[in-house]
């Protein structure tokens, strides 16, 4: 036995698209079959049912409504599927023997063009990776909702991870065959969805994207990104931007654990906006300005002139506040022009969108106007280069009525007036409905039924209705009977159904005509594509900067100034975010003082002191400076960095051991390996997660190789106060520490940043606070004097020996290193007070 024609038809299709959910349409359902429907039926929650397919088994089988298939799919989508829409090409009614079926569109997360899927404030790019020979790697983007395309090359791996970090990349398309492990290591780190494609040469239909550019290598991940596209879209793509080439050297370099680290755009434990970086400077009024803000936080820029354009224009919007104002409720009235445009190219665009868009097209001259009032230089060329589009304004103007329906398969869409034919119909209809009204009325007149109706209905159409205790009155022959109700009957004549139909066909007509209106209509807006993209690059960039302004202004912050040389001081620096979520007034602002001769800042202190923050609210300046963004500060000036390391803990890293440790000496390692004299390091504890000695070793030999072979501008937290002597070695480092006072018998963190480093007594100080054993605090002060005594050199050896016979010296450091405080040798009475002084160290 063989399975029916129809299974054999599935099997043939499915076999092209083996990776994907093949959605079969059958009638009004889309079905699946076989492993497709035991998958499908788990992740979407739904019937599994089967089906006699011909053979004996039956075949698993389960389906979804057409109607409502948009919100199953997008469940596939979120979990990273991709989905083959098979349509049947023809009317099963006509269609002789097989309807005929075909994979209309590949719907993929990188392709996903409906709004329900997408993220309003976050781009949805599609990637396409070409590998070369010497090692370096081709990689083109486009994002299919707005029709942004770029393409860059990258020397190595790391780049390639790094640069999809940070630009949304859903979905990667690769050549066949592409190295299996690599592909693991971009899943597990970026959770991206793969897709082949063979051909890498450019489509001769998008050749315009790729203008201008020569370079095979460019070329090769472009060509497989728009072979992808158009076979899996099957439509037009004629909004895809003409492909940008970008170096990624131009942009500052943030590895995937610094964004992660520095909660760029999430924050790390939860994985949400608020708290970050993103979520502190977003005050835009347009998603694609949201749109822009994100890539502009992921891409901090390395040029000087481009930031200070950037600056210019913060500023001369923070001044004006009447005008920033206005700018802000016009920007309000625009909505996303951008994915606005990518749906009337892609096709999809509804009747209510097109209004969206001549509103938005209609604040256009208003934002020119209150531009050309701030007269300022830095905004001079937004007004100059904003183009109202004008042409697609009137159009939609005169053809589409104010407030029309969301589809287009009724009509009610078109202005009157817009259309000749189009009014005939309406008139023609208007005067049938009218005849038939005065029909009514003198049949009323005539017959002497006051209750008398016309009514209408889909299968009988127009007819009159008389009710029972008044049919006598009809007069003989005047009606043909046509429906028996339980207490009416229902008629009509000759003349009705001629009107009937001359007002049906005029209806239908109409209803073919808008939608053929509206098309054309949009294919008119699709021709105007460029212009519309190149306006809202200027709205979502000026919308940018107008919430840098605002922000900036709401919060006092400067505009930083970048220093020719090495010098980074920045007057009362704060933390921007941790500013911002603390009680207002709160938040201890700090200096940063390294001129041309200090590279290196050797931070102590207790934990809890405000090490980290420090740290980073360092790198958050750099990058808000960088972005074109004010800084939270009095005064800032500052080199331009090329690139941000961070090795900073999360607060779970503390239990785990060993494998800790080695992610710590990865990511150092990395630092080490990247960094330039432009670049900035942070070095938070590390060491830590190994044993005592061997951390302060590995600390040291770190410093020292920053200090003698790369002298990158660093920050270094740690609670080994043995390490402060290096100051008196290394000439370009210093020693700071954030201080703490004993107040009423407890600890106050004053979270302000002193000269010098940090008394060394400090953690037995906390422990006599905590009441440990008077003997006990004796013991270890006499430990401390006993290391201090010794010279530098010797000082490591013994304390390592120290370390290994006398545990309880440990004191002097355990107040600050719980996990390295070796209780194992402590008594019990001592192991009470290490808990209480655990509980000292969580309260404060
Ligand atoms: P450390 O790295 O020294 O352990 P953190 O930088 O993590 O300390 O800071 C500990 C806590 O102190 C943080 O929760 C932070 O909110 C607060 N803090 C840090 N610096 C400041 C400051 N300058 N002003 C006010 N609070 C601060």
């Amino acid at each position: 036995m063989s399975y029916t024609p129809m299974i054999q038809q599935y099997l043939a299709i499915k076999a092209q698209y083996q990776d994907a959910f093949l959605f079969f349409r059958l009638g009004d359902f889309y079905e699946l079959f076989f492993d497709d429907a035991k998958k499908a039926s788990k992740e979407l929650e739904i019937a599994l049912t089967s089906r006699n397919g011909g053979k004996d088994e039956y075949i698993p089988m389960c389906g979804v409504p057409y109607h409502a298939a948009k919100q199953y799919i997008k469940v596939l989508i979120d979990k990273g599927y991709k989905i083959a829409i098979c349509e049947q090409m023809e009317d099963p009614k006509q269609a002789k023997g097989m309807v005929r079926r075909e994979v209309i569109q590949l719907i993929t997360p990188g392709t996903i063009m409906e709004d329900d899927s997408l993220q309003p404030k976050r781009n949805n790019f599609l990637a396409a990776l070409s590998t070369y020979k010497d090692g370096s790697f081709g990689l083109a983007m486009s994002d299919l909702t707005t029709g942004e395309t770029r393409v860059t090359l990258i020397d190595s791996w790391d780049g390639v991870i790094q640069e999809m970090d940070a630009n949304d990349v859903r979905e990667l398309v690769l050549e066949p065959h592409f190295d299996v492990r690599k592909k693991e290591e971009l899943f597990e780190k970026l959770n991206t969805t793969f897709s082949e494609n063979e051909s890498d040469q450019i489509p001769d239909q998008l050749s315009a994207i790729t203008e201008g550019i020569s370079q095979e290598k460019l070329l090769h991940p472009l060509g497989r990104l728009l072979n992808y596209l158009l076979s899996t879209q099957k439509r037009s793509l004629d909004h895809l931007q003409q492909a940008d080439v970008y170096h990624i050297n131009e942009y500052m370099m943030i590895d995937q654990h610094s964004r992660r680290n520095l909660e760029l755009t999430q924050t790390n434990r939860e994985k949400k906006t608020y708290g970050s970086l993103l979520w502190l400077l977003d005050d835009v009024k347009t998603a694609m300005g949201g749109r822009r803000l994100k890539q502009w936080i992921e891409k901090p820029l390395l040029n000087q002139k481009k930031i200070n354009q950037r600056l210019d224009a913060v500023a001369a919007l923070k001044q004006h506040l009447l005008e920033r104002e206005s700018l802000r409720e016009l920007l309000g009235n625009v909505y996303d022009l951008e994915r606005l445009v990518g749906r009337v190219s892609f096709g999809n665009v509804n009747p209510r969108e097109v209004v969206q868009l001549r509103r938005s097209l209609e604040q256009v001259p208003e934002i020119k106007r209150v531009l050309a009032e701030l007269d300022e230089q830095s905004l001079s060329e937004y007004e100059k280069e904003m183009d109202p589009c004008e042409a697609v304004r009137t159009l939609i103007d005169r053809a589409v009525v104010d407030d029309p329906p969301f589809s287009t398969a009724d009509g009610g869409i078109i202005k009157s007036g817009y259309n000749k034919t189009l009014d005939q119909y309406r008139d023609a209809s208007k005067n049938g409905k009218r005849w038939i009204a005065e029909l009514e009325a003198s049949e009323r007149a005539s017959t002497g039924i006051k209750s008398l109706k016309i009514g209408y209905n889909r299968v009988f159409g127009y007819y009159i209705e008389v009710s029972r205790p008044n049919l006598k009155l009809i007069p003989e022959g005047r009606y043909e009977r046509r429906q028996t109700l339980s207490n009416a009957e229902r008629f009509i004549t000759p003349e009705l159904k001629e009107k009937e139909r001359i007002i049906l066909e005029a209806e239908e007509k109409r209803v073919e005509l808008e939608f053929q209106l509206f098309s054309d209509v949009r294919l008119k807006i699709k021709d105007q594509a460029t212009r519309l993209q190149k306006l809202a690059r200027l709205v979502s960039t000026l919308d940018v900067l107008q919430s840098f302004a605002a922000v900036s202004d709401r919060n006092g912050y400067v505009r930083p100034r970048f220093s020719k040389g090495r010098t980074l001081t920045i007057k009362n620096s704060r933390h921007p975010v941790i500013e911002r979520v603390m009680r207002r007034g709160t938040f201890v602002a700090n200096d940063f003082d390294m001129d041309e001769s200090c590279d290196l800042l050797m931070i102590t202190g207790p934990n809890m002191g405000g090490k980290s923050t420090y740290m980073r609210q360092a790198a958050l300046t750099a990058i808000m400076a960088q972005i074109g963004c004010f800084v939270a500060a009095d005064e800032a000036h500052m080199p331009i960095f090329d690139q941000i390391f961070t090795r900073i803990g999360a607060a779970d890293d503390l239990v785990s051991g060993q494998s800790t440790f080695m992610v710590e000496m990865d990511e150092a390692n990395y630092a080490l390996s990247h960094a330039t004299q432009n670049s900035l390091i942070l070095l938070d504890e590390i060491g830590r997660g190994t044993s005592t000695y061997d951390g302060i070793a590995i600390a040291q030999a770190i410093v020292e190789y920053i200090h003698d072979h790369i002298a990158a501008k660093t920050f270094f937290s740690t609670h080994y106060h043995e390490l402060t002597f290096l100051e008196e070695k290394l000439d370009r480092l210093r020693n700071v520490h954030v201080g703490a006072i004993e107040e009423n018998g407890t600890v106050v963190f004053l979270h302000k940043v002193l000269e010098g480093q940090a008394d060394k007594s400090y953690g037995i100080h906390v422990a006599k606070l905590a009441g440990l054993p008077d003997h006990l605090i004796q013991r270890a002060d006499e430990i401390l004097r006993g290391l201090e005594q010794l010279p530098d050199s010797e000082r490591d050896a013994q304390a390592e020996t120290a370390a290994a016979e006398d545990e309880p010296e440990q004191l002097a450091l355990f107040a600050e290193s719980r996990e390295n405080s070796g209780t194992q040798v402590l008594s019990r009475s001592e192991q009470k007070v290490l808990d209480e002084l655990s509980k000292i160290e969580l309260l404060t």
